[in-house]
């Protein structure tokens, strides 16, 4: 048996936490995605990171902004994963604070698959995913018994930036369908889901930026939702809801 001597290594092995940040309010972070936000070196972070929780790093704690800017493209989910094993093998202790949660449709997967093929120990720390935060912000059970027995997260956003769902399992009744990185898609999935079954008159609402300060919920149906979405220029970050649980928001 070998017994390393981390003295004989230049620097020891750092290591990377994956943390959900939670939807947007920065008191729905888990207290462990906290406490490790407070320890460490480095913090890197994108856009979806609610106002106040990288306060929540030392203030000595290195922030790097990988997210997309004004008229700039987000840095290649390759070059994420290179910068955080270079961060780690420098022997930081690494943050990787990502939106609402890690593994829902937030590439975490993709990032802890390169940690470990480095080498590299990794933690995870669940968060809040957006649905969970819309439906607690606007007050809608997502699975109340008298409405719904399921509820589907699906993203609207296919990697060749097509939408090709499985239209006919979304439209089955008594379900919960929250769609995320939907609205550019909003036109098709209306369409597709009608045509499949679900009825217009759905009950149905956008919910932009929940829990954040200025978040609006724009209810409607899965038939008038395109319009609204158009007349108020609703842009991402974004959900589409779908069910008739949309009906029992309060606002
Ligand atoms: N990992 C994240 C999702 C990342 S995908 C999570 O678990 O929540 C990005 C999409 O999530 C956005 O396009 C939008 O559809 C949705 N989203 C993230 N935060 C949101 C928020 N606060 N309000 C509404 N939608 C949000």
């Amino acid at each position: 048996m070998t017994v390393e001597n981390p003295a004989s290594h230049p620097t020891s092995l750092g290591r990377v936490a994956l943390v959900g940040a939670g939807p947007g309010d920065a008191e729905l972070i888990t207290l462990k995605g906290a406490r490790l936000l407070g320890q460490a070196d480095v913090v890197v972070y994108d856009n979806l990171v609610g106002d106040g929780i990288i306060d929540l790093a030392r203030p000595g704690a290195e922030r790097i902004f990988v997210g997309k800017m004004a008229g700039n493209h987000t840095l290649p989910q390759e070059d994420i994963c290179q910068l955080l094993v270079d961060l780690a093998r420098a022997g930081k202790s690494v943050v990787r604070l990502k939106g609402g949660d890690p593994f829902v449709f937030g590439r975490g997967g993709e990032e802890i698959d390169v940690l470990q093929a480095a080498g590299i120990p990794v933690d995870i720390v669940p968060g809040v995913t957006a649905a969970l935060g819309a439906a607690a912000a606007f007050g809608f059970p997502l699975t109340h018994r008298d409405h719904a027995q399921s509820c589907v997260f699906v993203t609207g956003h296919l990697k060749d930036h097509s939408v090709d769902l499985d239209w006919p399992a979304l439209a089955r009744p008594d379900q919960t369908v929250v769609i995320y990185m939907g609205v550019t898609g909003l036109d098709i999935i209306s369409e597709r889901l009608q045509n499949a079954g679900l009825p217009g008159k759905t009950p149905a609402a956008l919910v932009y930026r929940a829990t954040w300060p200025n978040q609006r919920i724009y209810p409607g149906t899965l038939a008038t939702l395109p319009a609204i979405a158009t007349e108020h220029r609703v842009k991402p970050p974004t959900l589409i809801v779908i069910g008739s649980v949309v009906g029992l928001m309060r606002k």
